[in-house]
């Protein structure tokens, strides 16, 4: 891909005007391109407006022509478009302008960013593949730039999907093993980066098989995705997760929380969880749940490793089955270790 600072080192600073034949050539040869494509003159003025690009924003050339409200096609509110961050030497901003994506291989030419795009005009969101490149006339200086378009919704809804159901677990639609692990390994390395504590809460369902084999395996289903979801709407902060680690098995993750807020924390999804009604009998029968929480926590320093976080836990959790069930045990280790 080309340097965005090169892209921008030939612009000069009066914007030099394109001959008549040229524009006319360009504007005939763009209008009858099938890919959405719109081009800036160096001022920064819309100078072609395909009709493809007309279909795909809605918004018609006449409008944009002589303008610089391209934006609107695309954004409720003002802000930059690639070309306009290509023209004005901005590229170190596509960072915060732009989603985070893959660039297509063998790509040599401009510039490839995409986006979820507002289309006002359309009245609906469209995740667009944007693709923008200078036009240097023959002395070298930057004369317009052009910017192409692609409609990548449908796949990128698929795209999210599949790797949604990657780290999901199909049961309850918390996060899987997996994607506890991957957020783990994140939030790990986030701690030890901020010098943060990190807190992982193991729990696991009091007598679950008890609960299978007089109500049946559906009505085991049923009453894990309840638990789920008590767990899920006990945890207050945006950034905890709570994830099904196998079987009746839940593991929690909450960033920045010491041992002792983890307790508080462990101690509250106990309580709900024994006072929740999980699962009905067609007779009418309310059934309870409890769970045993091990907890352990830690500020990570270099020799640490993120799955030492799970076995103290989990090391606790297995204390507070020998402990009678339906409690929270702390773990030592991490206290231990960080001595
Ligand atoms: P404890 O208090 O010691 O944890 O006892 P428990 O009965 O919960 O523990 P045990 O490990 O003996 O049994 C766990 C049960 O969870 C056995 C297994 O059939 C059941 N189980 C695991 N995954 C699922 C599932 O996806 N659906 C259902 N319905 N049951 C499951
Ligand atoms: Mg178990
Ligand atoms: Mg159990």
């Amino acid at each position: 891909m080309t340097k965005p600072n090169a892209l921008h080192a030939k612009a000069s600073s009066a914007p030099p005007q394109i001959s008549d034949a040229d524009y006319q050539f360009a504007v005939n040869l763009m209008q009858f391109l099938v890919v959405p494509t719109f081009v800036l003159d160096a001022g920064g003025k819309v100078i072609i407006w395909n009709k493809a690009c007309e279909k795909m924003t809605g918004a018609p050339a006449s409008e944009m022509l002589g303008t610089q409200n391209h934006w609107r096609a695309f954004y409720d509110q003002e802000r930059a478009c690639l070309c306009d961050l290509i023209l004005q030497g901005r590229m170190d901003e596509v960072g915060l302008l732009y989603a985070p994506h893959q660039a297509p291989s063998g790509y040599t030419l401009g510039v490839h960013m995409e986006n979820w795009c507002t289309m006002p005009r359309l009245g609906m969101r469209l995740y667009l593949a944007i693709d923008a490149g200078p036009i240097f006339d023959a002395d070298g200086r930057l004369i317009a730039v052009v910017e192409t378009l692609r409609d990548m919704t449908v796949q990128k809804r698929v795209q999210d999907q599949l790797e949604s159901m990657v780290v999901r677990d199909a049961l309850t639609s918390i996060y899987n093993r997996r994607g506890f692990d991957e957020k783990l390994d994140a939030e790990f390395a986030r701690a030890l980066r901020e010098g943060q504590y990190v807190a992982v809460l193991m729990l696991d369902v009091d007598h679950f098989k008890a609960f299978n084999d007089r109500h049946g395996h559906m009505a085991g289903d049923a009453c894990l995705k309840a638990i789920a979801a008590v767990i899920s709407r006990t945890l207050q902060r945006p950034c905890d997760l709570v994830a099904r680690y196998g079987g009746e098995e839940f593991a929690v993750i909450l960033a920045g929380t010491d041992l002792d807020g983890a307790l508080i924390v462990a101690e509250r999804i106990r309580a709900a969880m024994a006072s929740a009604v999980v699962y009905e009998t067609l007779g009418g029968e309310s059934c309870r749940m409890t769970v045993s929480i091990g907890v352990a926590a830690l500020m990570p320093s270099e020799k640490d490793v993120a799955q030492h976080l799970v076995a103290w836990a989990d090391e606790a959790l297995y204390e507070a089955k020998h402990g009678g069930r339906n409690c929270v045990v702390a773990s030592t280790m991490a206290t231990a270790v960080q001595l």
